[in-house]
């Protein structure tokens, strides 16, 4: 079947549009692999892993493991632009396609073993807006690679409401932080973990409000973990 669409449209970068592979090697570059560190304290972590110590200080919000695929800087974030507000279906099959390399590559893969996978959710107006949500798009696929399964929204998020500028700062910190709900009509028996899948994490404040969330819907010890796939470097290696 590839073959024969192969031999009616030649192939080209899914990104660029250069005529030869699906991701020439300009495109390539793009993706420019992150080194497994601790999500908190940014130092490098085998696996992923959360220092035990940084874990304590987050408390119920901490994830077990954030992978990080690769760098966010200007030019992923113009890929991502791309995909997220226009979606283009060649991008999207490259980006999940590398996205699931990257992880098979760091063995992390061994970390979802007995985990559901979720995405990050849009509120009803943003994805009526959007008409679809990209974190969604790619835990589906990411699910289906790896034989896990996928539950759409299993936190959802609230509509925020009212005038967030007319609230003092305090108020206005605990809306943000308070507009996840689990979803009630599905059992997590069984499961041994969690994992979450968003696109780019930056202080992982969102992702640690859905953790939050569930942590305090689910009456036993949970594992969760997130994938990501972009992050900017930690500032202390940014070059002023
Ligand atoms: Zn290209
Ligand atoms: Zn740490």
């Amino acid at each position: 079947m590839i073959n024969l669409l192969d031999s009616l449209y030649p192939k080209s970068c899914s990104i660029c549009k250069k005529k030869g592979d699906y991701l020439c090697s300009r495109c390539e570059k793009l993706f420019k692999r992150n080194l497994p560190e601790c999500y908190i304290c940014r130092k490098l972590s085998p696996n992923y892993k959360t220092h035990y110590e940084c874990r304590e200080e987050r408390g119920n919000r901490s994830f077990h493991h954030v992978f990080v695929a690769w760098e966010y800087n200007s030019l992923s974030s113009i890929l991502l632009k791309k995909y997220k507000y226009n979606y283009v279906q060649s991008i999207s099959e490259t980006l999940v396609e590398v996205f699931i390399e990257s992880i098979k590559r760091s063995t992390f893969d061994r970390q979802l073993e007995g985990t559901i996978l979720t995405n990050v959710p849009l509120t009803k107006s943003r994805l009526r807006e959007r008409g679809f949500n990209q974190t969604t798009e790619i835990a589906r696929k990411v699910a289906n690679a790896f034989n896990l399964p996928f539950v759409e929204d299993l936190v959802k998020r609230k509509e925020s409401y009212g005038h967030q500028a007319l609230r003092d700062k305090d108020e206005r910190k605990e809306i943000r932080e308070n507009t996840f709900t689990l979803r009630n009509d599905f059992s997590l028996v069984g499961y041994s973990s969690i994992t979450i899948l968003d696109d780019v994490i930056t202080t992982g404040a969102t992702l640690e409000a859905m953790s939050l969330a569930l942590r305090e819907n689910i009456d036993r010890d949970i594992e969760i973990n997130s994938l990501c796939l972009f992050r900017g470097k930690p500032y202390y290696l940014e070059i002023p």
